[in-house]
């Protein structure tokens, strides 16, 4: 049988699912301030507005302390395994209960098969659930080495160029050459990631 290629896999993968990895991403990798600041994050997301329950801004404290310190380590495993925990799968499967399907469907166009679906998600938690669930599915091997956390920075990142095909070290060339430049300057030394804020 013909395998796959990590394109191909991607593009099957809708642009709901790219826009939740990247705001899970996001969320991930940012200094959490308000409550609104995270939920705009998860807004950018194609879903009706009142899609969440609404929170008060006293919510930033579970966002900061629990939902980003959970979604950090989830993906830290990914990046660090190479290869997706069985701990992080089980948490994920946990979580995923609470994205629903709002309607679902079956096309038949141009001669391909294709099932449709809405999801809706009740909040932060379902949102990063899922993107981390398409990251850490077992069909989806690929995706899970497109994510990376950055020598230079700390910070982690996907990689959307197609044919990307990890594992990779750094967000950007510029961290890159940056991290390539101290080190010339700086020989023997080690090159400490800062935390994430
Ligand atoms: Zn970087």
């Amino acid at each position: 049988m013909k395998r796959e290629s990590p394109e191909f896999r991607l593009a099957q993968h809708d642009r709901l699912a790219k826009l939740a990895i990247r705001a899970a991403v996001d969320f991930a990798n940012c200094r959490v301030e308000s409550a609104e600041q995270v939920l705009e994050i998860f807004q950018r997301l194609p879903l009706p507005r009142h899609a969440f329950k609404t929170v008060g801004p006293e919510a930033v404290r579970s966002f900061r302390d629990s939902d980003q310190r959970e979604v950090r380590t989830w993906l830290a495993q990914i990046v660090e395994r190479g290869n997706v925990a069985r701990q992080v799968r089980e948490q994920v499967a946990k979580r995923i209960q609470a994205v629903d399907v709002l309607s679902a469907g079956l096309v038949f166009e141009e001669g391909i098969l294709r099932p449709q679906f809405a999801l809706s998600f009740s909040g932060v938690q379902a949102c990063y659930a899922y993107a981390v669930a398409l990251l850490a599915s077992r069909d989806s091997d690929r995706l899970a080495k497109r994510l990376g956390s950055c020598k230079k920075c700390g910070r982690f990142f996907f990689d959307e160029r197609s044919g990307a095909g990890g594992p990779r070290e750094y967000c950007s060339s510029a961290h890159k050459n940056q991290l390539g430049v101290w080190r010339f300057a700086n020989p023997g030394k080690n090159w400490k990631a800062p935390t994430l804020p």
